[in-house]
């Protein structure tokens, strides 16, 4: 197949072209997929996408016209696919459903423990020759309740680990999950239960209608104060100018962030030659009890190798003309 990779680095295409087995031949481009990009596709048969392209309905339509029939994405979420509009233009779409929740899982835990101890802070200081602890108290995470909102593959994996640290671990799902509520003792909750008890919430449920700001004004009220918020998932699971107002009051006392809600014109780039235009980031960066990484939860070695592999694997179905079981329908 003839597959054109949009928002591709280094690090992707290395592994893409050492795991092509099956001679699929690929045009790798930096550039996001938008109104803008979507005509490179024409002479393709396939788009490889990644989280901040943009598959809605019109530029589904514009990729159709340059003859693209199938797209894979290099992730698990979709939210940034129109699938009603691939499904009636008869586009096929996959993903790859899991690559790595460990990879996810432990970065989310290395933000609350780089948050908890204040490891950036101590670094830079210790760099600087200045050896005092004076601000550096941190937390036992044993003992402590944390409160998980969704409870699938990734959240599964947090909740393992927490449950080494001896947390207490409350939990939100749509679909309860009782044999991971037996094994690490889960108390599933309604959510303004866990808003109001948990020192530590963290957030790994897709972005749907019923979840965007979900983290916003009414449920930052029921927290505790000095909650820590933790988010992996997506960005616009969390109102961002509205937890801005929670730290401000102190309710939020940690914020760790790896998305964020308008991450598709920052991350995954350099901008370091630039004058930030993004007011809201920008004031977050201003917070010591912030921390934010741009997107990097999936960043492991283990896991680029199974986005490639699947990847691949999607695209050699499709190319026998059979269907792969990684097809997202609607
Ligand atoms: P998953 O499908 O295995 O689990 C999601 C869970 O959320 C399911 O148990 C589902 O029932 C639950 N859910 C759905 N709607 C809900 C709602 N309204 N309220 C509460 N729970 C709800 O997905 P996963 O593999 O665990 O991934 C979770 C999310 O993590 C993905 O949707 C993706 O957005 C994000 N993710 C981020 C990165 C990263 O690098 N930061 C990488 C992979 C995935």
């Amino acid at each position: 197949m003839n597959v054109i990779f949009y928002s591709t680095r280094k690090y992707e295409k290395d592994v893409f072209e050492k795991q092509n087995k099956s001679g699929h031949h690929f045009r790798f481009s930096e550039l996001q997929l938008n109104r803008e990009t979507a005509s490179m596709a024409k002479g393709s048969d396939a788009v490889c996408a990644f989280v901040n392209d943009d598959a809605s309905a019109s530029i589904l339509e514009e990729l159709f016209e340059a003859g693209i029939r199938f797209i894979v994405l290099r992730s698990a979420g979709y939210n940034n696919v129109d699938l009603k509009k691939a499904k009636d233009l008869n586009i096929k779409v996959a993903r790859v459903p899991a690559y790595s929740p460990y990879a996810v899982a432990e970065h989310t835990v290395a933000l609350m423990l780089a948050l908890n101890r204040k490891l950036i802070r101590a670094n830079s200081r210790v760099h600087d020759l200045n050896f005092s602890l004076d601000g550096l108290t941190g937390f036992d995470m044993n003992g402590k309740i944390a409160g998980v909102i969704g409870t699938g593959q990734i959240g599964e994996i947090v909740i393992k680990i927490l449950h080494g640290f001896g947390c207490k671990i409350l939990a939100y799902d749509k679909i309860e999950n009782q044999s991971l509520a037996e094994k690490y003792n889960v108390e599933y909750s309604d959510l303004d239960n866990l808003y109001s008890e948990s020192d530590i919430i963290t957030l790994h449920a897709p972005l749907t209608a019923e979840t965007h700001y979900m983290i916003g004004k009414s449920s930052i009220e029921k927290m505790k104060n000095g909650v820590m918020l933790i988010n992996t998932s997506r960005g616009a699971l969390v109102n961002t100018k509205d937890v801005i107002k929670g730290l401000k009051t102190g309710r939020i006392g940690y914020l760790g962030l790896d998305v964020y809600e308008e991450e598709s014109k920052l991350f995954f780039q350099d901008h370091s030659e630039d004058i930030l235009q993004d007011d809201v980031i920008s004031r977050l960066l201003t917070f010591k009890n912030v921390l934010i990484t741009s997107h990097q939860a999936f960043l492991t070695d283990t896991a680029l190798r199974n986005i490639a592999d699947t990847t691949l694997y999607n695209l050699d179905c499709w190319g026998q003309n059979s269907s792969s079981p990684n097809e997202i329908s609607i």
